[in-house]
């Protein structure tokens, strides 16, 4: 028994093939070519598959299921929204179908992550588990009692989109003050450019050679690592911020576990502490058990093993 898994991104597609242990057995990724025309692009999802069942000697029939992760929303095979691709209402289930008959499953990345780490990460043994990927963006995936959850319209898991300031920056969902503009990488690097233009004497401007372009998210990480006051600054109000969408996620489903993934977490145990004690600063948990913060394992191929692990 094998299932499929694909990784669908705005440079390439990514799939593989696990065995019913987890096992990655194969992968192979082909351009996405962003702006065909969606069918084209799906053609290109079921013939990688067949392609690597083929090269692997695994017969088709012997492929229980399809995972596909998605950047976007998605809801009963059908893709709402995918911005990256310019997909909109797209019936990626039904004309994936028409190329390859085997049951396909659908969801968001973020979602696919916490699948993953469900599985074989951080999340394992949760009955209620949330990923959150800092990435570019702040992705959510939620699980419940071993399975993906994400609502009655696909929006469930969009927990990037928690506002957390009134009338704050504007977001590209439309909304101000979202979680995704205050915890993303890029949210650091903003607020890196604007130490940096503001005190290019200190530490962080003298790294980044007083330019503000220059400014990465581990640029400020490691600087303020090195002790450096802007930069501690600027790490522990991203902490607050990222514990003020943390304290919205645990009075909403109070898992038993938040997972923290994506390139900002690579921060590791000194960006965990500041989230933890920001949490614990609030007291509004005082006394009371709650979710416990980790660093997703979130290993190699994990958008392609946990689209497979995706399940009804
Ligand atoms: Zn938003």
């Amino acid at each position: 028994m094998y299932f499929a898994g694909i990784d669908v991104g705005g440079t390439n597609l990514k799939a593989g093939i696990v065995d019913e242990d987890f096992n990655l057995v194969c992968t192979a990724s082909v351009p996405t070519n962003v702006g065909r025309d969606a069918r084209k692009i799906i053609k290109d999802m079921a013939d990688l598959v067949k392609t690597l069942a083929k090269d692997s000697d695994i017969a088709l029939t012997d492929i229980t299921s399809i995972g596909i992760g998605i950047p976007g929303v998605a809801k009963n095979g059908v893709v709402v929204a995918l911005h990256n691709l310019f997909w909109q209402d797209v019936q990626l289930k039904s004309i994936f179908n028409e190329y390859l008959d085997i049951p396909v499953f659908i969801d968001n990345d973020a979602t696919v992550a916490a699948v993953y780490e469900y599985h074989l990460g951080v999340l394992a043994g949760c009955k209620v588990g949330v990923f959150l990927t800092l990435g570019t963006g702040v992705g959510g995936g939620i699980i419940i009692n071993g399975k993906a959850f994400n609502g009655a319209h696909g929006l469930g898991g969009e927990l990037g989109h928690i506002a957390v300031v009134p009338d704050g920056l504007q977001c590209t969902c439309g909304n101000k003050g979202c979680l995704e503009v205050y915890a993303s990488a890029t949210a650091l690097v903003r607020m890196g450019r604007r130490c940096v233009i503001e005190r290019p004497d200190s530490m962080l401007g003298i790294t980044a050679d007083e330019d503000y372009h220059n400014v990465t998210a581990k640029m400020v990480i490691d600087v303020a690592k090195q002790g450096d006051r802007v930069a501690i600054s600027i790490v522990d109000e991203y902490a607050k911020f990222l514990s003020i969408g943390i304290t919205s996620i645990i009075n909403t489903l109070d898992p038993e576990v938040i997972a923290l993934g994506g390139g900002v977490s690579h921060a590791g145990k000194y960006l965990l502490d500041k989230v933890i004690a920001a949490c614990d600063e609030k007291g509004v948990f005082e006394n009371q058990k709650y979710a416990e913060i980790k660093i997703a394992k979130s290993g190699n191929d994990a958008g392609i093993i946990g689209a497979a692990m995706l399940t009804e």
